[in-house]
């Protein structure tokens, strides 16, 4: 890549960057509707898949990017169930084309490592870093917010649920990032929540495996909030719903 087409995909980037940093964090958590990072996550998501199916399809760096990182099985799958075939397939054309250039090249032998690890499988995902790349932004922000602002503080201990992929996150990126004035205030809330959710969904399995029950059967059978409570248990532990695009 040329200095030029670098300086250029840089400035593309942070333009995207700052397209969704413009999410006012405020706003997301203001929502109230399950796991604030996976709402987050869904609205950083939609937007890249909206750019790299749309707009971005005209600029050759960020083409240059999703030809050298592809797709995970995720983000093909919900390209794949979108409208725009001729964008999508233009620009697997070229990704494939980059594939094979690599393959003749040898470029994707598996190294040492990865044989004696026992996984070859080749991960990367154009849409998955930009999203990593935006979320870590928002862990800085929520940290920054969580530190100076009773208000959001006041928003963020009344979150219905954390799941569990974000609370390891918000653990790891965000907490070590809050002012050590209201570190330990942090870690307790995001501590409580997912415990909360956690027990909600435990007790909603455990209360449908019940109703399995001969003498629960029968036309009065009150599941309550069980019937859903493999797949709420399955997004609690992955993010994402059985099924979900
Ligand atoms: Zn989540
Ligand atoms: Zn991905």
């Amino acid at each position: 890549m040329c200095y030029n087409g670098n300086r250029n995909f840089f400035k593309k980037v942070i333009f995207l960057a700052e397209r969704i940093y413009t999410i006012p964090v405020n706003e997301i958590f203001e929502e109230k509707d399950g796991c604030p990072i996976c709402r987050l996550r869904d609205i950083l998501e939609e937007r890249s898949l909206e750019y790299i199916l749309g707009p971005a399809m005209m600029e050759s760096d960020i083409r240059i990017e999703t030809n050298k990182m592809g797709f995970c099985k995720e983000h093909f799958f919900m390209m794949a169930s979108r409208r725009s075939r001729l964008p999508l397939a233009l620009m697997i054309e070229t990704h494939l084309d980059e594939v094979k250039k690599n393959i003749k090249n040898k470029k994707y032998r598996p190294d040492k490592s990865e044989i004696k690890s026992g996984n070859v499988e080749k991960k990367s995902c154009y849409v998955c870093d930009r999203i990593e790349w935006s979320k870590q932004r928002m862990y800085a922000t929520i940290a920054k917010l969580y530190s100076e602002e009773m208000s959001f503080r006041e928003l963020f201990r009344n979150q219905p649920q954390i799941c569990f992929n974000h609370y390891r996150e918000l653990m790891a990126f965000a907490a070590p990032k809050v002012s050590s004035k209201w570190k330990r205030e942090f870690e307790k809330d995001v501590d409580s929540i997912t415990m909360k959710t956690l027990e909600e969904i435990r007790d909603d399995v455990h209360h449908f495996t019940k109703m399995f029950d001969y003498r629960n059967a029968g036309e009065n059978a009150d599941f309550g909030n069980s019937r859903d409570s493999i797949e709420r248990a399955i997004k609690y532990m992955t993010t994402r719903m059985p099924g979900e695009k």
